[in-house]
């Protein structure tokens, strides 16, 4: 399970934050997710909720932030959105599109004591 995955290695990044930071307690996590990184929010949230219990995350909120994707189409010649990956351009329709943004999965702001 791809969340289960990402939960794991959002719970390391935090515990290697509260190391350099010298904090000893997460209640909430803010987390900016990208349209196109295929992520389930609430599976995400499921997932957090088990992989924290015993760490110093545990009970913490997850709050998740969905930022729309961006990507280059050619044929357009310009930036457009993307709601989901695997999306056709929304101007032209078509799939000549490179990824720019929206695949990121990073912590936005901790709240801790
Ligand atoms: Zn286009």
């Amino acid at each position: 399970m791809h969340e289960m995955a990402l939960c794991e290695e959002l719970v390391q990044a935090i515990q290697a934050e509260a190391g350099s930071q010298g904090f000893s307690r997460v209640h909430a996590v803010w987390l900016e997710v990208g349209a196109l990184a295929a992520v389930e929010c609430d599976a995400m949230r499921f997932n957090f909720d088990i992989i924290t219990k015993g760490t110093l995350a545990e009970d913490a909120r997850l709050d998740i932030m969905e930022v729309d994707g961006t990507a280059w189409c050619m044929p357009c010649a310009t930036a457009v959105k993307l709601r989901r990956f695997g999306d056709p351009c929304p101007r032209c329709e078509g799939y000549q599109l490179r990824v720019l943004d929206g695949k990121q999965i990073k912590i936005r702001q901790l709240e801790v004591t």
